[in-house]
């Protein structure tokens, strides 16, 4: 079969199969092809025999996986899609908190989106299923039985950042792709087109409510969410405690003796022990939590937590744990803590100290506590295991760290493919009227460049803003300031344009002006446009507009009408006022009309 043949019955399979990686359900057995690397890959070729042939389909359907996720249209559906199969939680409050944390991760988390991947969208939707997932299209869909039962925002933003990871590291397609490969290898090559349709698309809808995604992308995204969490500043604690929510959802204490004595839940148990220790090392090994409840510093206990009205005791243990970690980690040295001996107080206002802030002062400890942190710090300059531990650990968070800026560089050299999809987005954000998303888009094309087309674009996001606002609120209603940023970018991507692409950047830089009300402008430029393009439909359309912003109707509805005659197209997205809407039409002259006058 040729490549575009096999595409083309793999686009298939992704029009009638969701995929998602979910987060609760992991295979607990990791299939042959779960350790992804490319010696898998050699024994993919060698079972069926044909190299070259295998590794041309894997990454076809790689490549094809990819360039589903990164449209915008299908993005949408989705989010329609799961929306009308459960309804939106109705609960505001569920939706304000997973905003919330989201936007954290997203706005203030180390992580890096490739420029062929769509920005991150969610919607909280009813279900009794503890569960979250995020689709190949970087949509997460979290259910309401998850947010109801993590009450606590660094443990909800584990689920979130794993989720993310998914995304980021395009699991879905990777392993698909891998595991179509392996299921079905060279036969591909032979099948008739009906029966490969009806074989994979049941393999995909098997793989997506079973088997997601593999062990190791399931461990990739709980080992790189923790570091994505604590990068956006939440409690590292927080990590733990959704794990053990996971090992079991019922009674706390069974949870305690689950975990320390994993029977029925090893996979679950297996990455409860993993964060856990990622939650020791971010904080140098120094902070830890024994027996449930009690919160160790360097081997010497320091308290037992106690359960609160939102939180159990073991989930306070692991957040004032978490909040000492963090503490280490962000303060290089003891210093920088702030210890004031007058009001008892120590680091910051931030949100992830705050039951950590708050054991210490109920239980009289700040004293004790102090002089323990001091230990903390003694012990990393002069104990020769802890030096050596943090320097390891340290290095460790730089090779992460340099990982992430040599993509970054990658996609600063790609510029022009970075640019091309950026544009892209924002062209079918814009389409949906996702401005938020559009504009975000725009930004991130001009950041990387600022020529003229993604000036010109941050132009028309920020006018749309406003002509979605008059929608709502009526003519006449606009920001003013958001009005100014479509002129100023406007005046920019005149400013670097080709001659020949001026024609569009001028009658557009008049509708600013109009919608900006500025009557002297507007009108200066739109007679410079009509002028320059009088056969054009736009620029008789934009002398109609002007002549409205003046106040004279008739003049007004005459241009319209002209500009109708030329094939402009009265509709909801031009510029045509609603209130002159109906005159138009009726002075607009049909081509039936013309040739009934004319004969
Ligand atoms: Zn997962």
């Amino acid at each position: 079969m040729s490549k575009k043949g096999l595409q083309q019955k793999i686009m298939y399979t992704l029009s009638t199969g969701l995929l998602a990686c979910t987060f609760a359900f992991t295979p607990v057995v990791a299939t042959p092809v779960a350790h992804a690397n490319s010696g898998t890959l050699n024994t993919i070729a060698q079972i069926f025999g044909a190299g070259a042939q295998i590794k041309a389909q894997y990454d076809a359907v790689k490549s094809q996986m990819i360039a589903w996720s990164n449209n915008v249209a299908e993005q949408e559906k989705i989010v329609q899609e799961t929306v009308n199969a459960n309804g939106l939680d109705n609960n505001l409050e569920h939706n304000e908190r997973v905003t919330r944390v989201l936007n954290q991760l997203i706005e203030n988390g180390n992580y890096v989106l490739k420029p062929n991947q769509l920005p991150f969208r969610w919607r909280v939707v009813n279900s009794e299923e503890w569960n979250a997932s995020c689709y190949p299209n970087d949509y997460i869909v979290v259910n309401s039985k998850l947010v109801e039962d993590l009450q606590n925002d660094d443990a909800l933003a584990m689920v979130m950042s794993h989720e993310m990871i998914h995304g980021l590291h395009q699991h879905v397609a990777n392993d698909s792709a891998k595991q179509v490969l392996y299921k079905y290898g060279a036969a591909l090559l032979t099948m008739k087109a009906d029966y490969i349709q009806s074989v994979l698309g049941g393999f995909i809808a098997n793989y997506v409510t079973v088997k997601n995604t593999t062990n190791v992308s399931e461990g990739d995204a709980d080992e790189s969410g923790f570091y994505l969490l604590t990068s956006a500043g939440f409690n590292p604690g927080g990590a733990p405690v959704e794990a053990i929510h996971m090992v079991n959802l019922g009674d706390s204490r069974d949870v305690i003796s689950d975990f320390f004595a994993p029977k029925n839940h090893p996979a679950s148990a297996t990455r409860f022990k993993r964060l856990e220790k990622q939650m020791e090392e971010y904080g140098y090994n120094h902070a830890k939590v024994k027996n449930g409840t009690n919160v160790y510093i360097d081997d010497k206990i320091l308290l037992v937590a106690h359960e609160s009205r939102q939180l159990k005791d073991w989930e306070k243990a692991y957040l004032i744990a978490g909040g000492i970690s963090k503490g280490i980690h962000d303060n290089k040295h003891f210093m920088d803590w702030n210890f004031n001996d007058a009001t008892q107080d120590f680091l910051t206002d931030d949100k992830a100290y705050v039951e950590l802030k708050e054991a210490i002062r109920s239980q009289n400890l700040y004293n004790t506590f102090q002089e323990m942190i001091r230990n903390s710090y003694n012990l990393d300059t002069t104990n020769s295991d802890n030096i050596k531990t943090k320097n390891k650990l340290i290095k460790e968070e730089e090779k992460r760290n340099s990982k992430l800026e040599k993509q970054r560089e990658e996609i600063i050299q790609d510029k022009n493919y970075s640019k091309k999809n950026y544009n892209k987005h924002f062209e079918e954000y814009n389409k949906l009227g996702l401005r938020k998303l559009a504009l975000k888009e725009a930004q991130k094309s001009y950041d990387l460049e600022p020529d003229y087309i993604s000036a010109g674009n941050l132009a028309r996001a920020y006018y749309s803003f406003n002509v979605d606002y008059e929608r709502a609120h009526g003519e006449d209603n606009f920001d003013s300031s958001i009005a100014q940023k479509s002129i100023d970018y406007s005046l920019e991507a005149l400013s670097k344009a080709p001659e020949d692409d001026k024609k569009w950047l001028i009658g557009n830089l008049a509708y600013y002006y109009y919608q900006a009300k500025d009557v002297v402008n507007a009108e200066k430029t739109a007679n410079e446009y009509a002028q320059k393009y009088p056969n054009y439909a736009r620029s008789q359309a934009l002398l109609g507009s002007v002549a409205h912003l003046k106040g004279n109707d008739k003049d007004a509805v005459q241009k319209f009408a002209a500009a109708v005659s030329k094939g402009y197209v009265i509709d909801d997205n031009n510029e045509i006022p609603q209130s002159l809407v109906e005159r138009i039409k009726n002075t607009t002259v049909t081509t039936d009309e013309f040739y009934s006058q004319n004969e």
